[in-house]
């Protein structure tokens, strides 16, 4: 999904969540994670251009053409929600964390039913036994086939 579409549906969210959950720390939280979880993309683009600079055009470019050839993207992890809501549970137990929490899940679940990859792409040990390599996680849908080009997606 897009930059764009996660905050017209995480503002969405928000503001459906916020009539019945008054923790406002917990929606901020909520908000920021369901949108800003794709800081790592950004890291990973660094990682392999050596590009610091920011723009969204660059890295929108760079992800929705399948440029990469490694997907670390080490937040965009089921297992991270599960760690974290063990931590909170038995430790912390902090209710605002749930928004968090709430957030990163939203968003990983999204990307996972309209991106083109495989739905297990978000397990991180799933990436790791792949060696992260982005091809391996590509899912070919009915018609059409993602595969990286210069100029976007190829339709077969
Ligand atoms: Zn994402």
């Amino acid at each position: 999904m897009t930059f764009r579409q996660h905050v017209t549906i995480t503002t969405g969210l928000l503001l459906l969540v916020s009539f019945f959950w008054k923790n406002y720390l917990g929606l901020l939280l909520f908000w920021l994670g369901g949108i800003f979880i794709d800081v790592d993309h950004y890291l990973d683009y660094v990682k392999e251009t050596g590009d610091t600079r920011i723009s969204l055009r660059r890295l929108e470019d760079y992800f929705y053409n399948l440029k990469e050839q490694k997907f670390y993207c080490v937040f965009h992890s089921y297992e991270l929600i599960v760690l974290l809501l063990f931590i909170n549970i038995f430790y912390l137990k902090h209710d605002y964390l749930y928004g968090l929490l709430a957030g990163l899940a939203m968003h990983i679940i999204l990307d996972a039913l309209f991106n083109p990859v495989k739905i297990q792409c978000y397990l991180f040990l799933y990436r790791l036994k792949h060696a992260f390599v982005f091809s391996e996680f590509l899912q070919q849908k009915a018609g059409i086939q993602y595969l990286p080009t210069s100029n976007g997606l190829s339709e077969d």
